[in-house]
């Protein structure tokens, strides 16, 4: 087996590749129009138009540049989870799971186990930890399965997505080769922020997600901390501790919702298919500690 030192030693740079993409083809051509979406694939509901606080875009700005693509050099290891770590899923079943419907009500989870996976079952619902977790690393491998319905363009094309704390969302999507909004791409942080860079496999291939967050601290209505979020995508950095600027589920975007110090995360059930694997998390404390 390659050792992994060894492996990152020998690289010759950071990445092995760059390329630029031309996307020629229009967005809306794209994208279809799926049963939550506008024609020209605007997210029902969606505060386009809204200057996002501090950048000089809308939120969704279809003239927003795509994240560059960068192939990630680095290898995909299926490491085991650090010894301290609380396992969320390694292939045996869903037991830290439960499945949340669209009326919120949580019950046994649908989605499938196949081999080392877990696979979005469509119509399903969301699942989300039983356990609540705050300042945290996450980490967690997931893919578009091959054979996915070539009509599912855009934000129709494994859609899923890391939601900590059930309000801070981390895209998942097909990002290959599939255009939507820069701040819908994978990686992005939903609405907000794209990623700094594309390095999303080809569909069929397993992606990671390394997080680390740091949770907003509330007092009643007012935010007295703002959260931060950094992520790794695929070992290449696509969030360095950025701030978040709200929820990036509600309306407008970019504004908190009080909640508690710790909350259960949720792997959206939106609009898979959508796989995950081998998905571990740390609770993050100080110094000294
Ligand atoms: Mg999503």
């Amino acid at each position: 087996m390659l050792n992994r030192r060894t492996f990152l030693n020998s690289m010759p740079a950071a990445v092995l590749a760059i390329r630029s993409v031309v996307f020629s083809e229009s967005l809306q051509a794209q994208q279809g129009t799926p049963a939550n979406m506008a024609p020209g694939g605007q997210m029902a509901g969606s505060p386009e138009g809204a200057i996002l606080p501090g950048q000089k875009w809308k939120a969704h700005d279809r003239s927003r540049p795509q994240a560059r693509k960068v192939v990630s050099g680095l290898p995909l290891p299926q490491e085991r989870a650090a010894s301290d770590a609380t396992v969320l899923f390694d292939g045996k079943d869903l037991s830290q799971w439960s499945s949340r419907g669209r009326d919120g009500q949580l019950s046994e989870p649908k989605w499938k186990i196949d081999s080392d996976f877990m696979e979005m079952v469509p119509r399903s619902g969301s699942l989300v930890t039983k356990e609540k977790f705050g300042d945290c690393q996450l980490h967690l491998e997931w893919m578009t399965p091959t054979g996915t319905d070539p009509s599912r363009r855009g934000q129709m094309r494994g859609n899923s997505g890391v939601i900590l704390m059930g309000h801070y969302e981390i895209q998942i999507l097909s990002s290959f080769d599939n255009i939507t909004y820069a701040d819908g791409a994978a990686g992005g942080i939903y609405g907000l922020y794209p990623p700094l860079v594309n390095p999303c496999r080809p569909e069929g291939e397993w992606n990671t997600y390394d997080i680390v967050f740091r949770a907003p601290v509330f007092k009643g209505q007012d935010v007295a901390k703002p959260g931060f979020l950094t992520l790794f995508f695929n070992g290449l950095l696509a969030h360095d501790h950025v701030e978040l600027l709200g929820s990036t589920d509600v309306l407008p975007l970019a504004k908190y919702q009080p909640h508690g110090a710790e909350e259960p995360f949720t792997l959206q059930g939106h609009a898979g298919p959508v796989r995950y694997r081998n998905i571990w998390i740390r609770r993050l404390q100080g110094y000294d500690s």
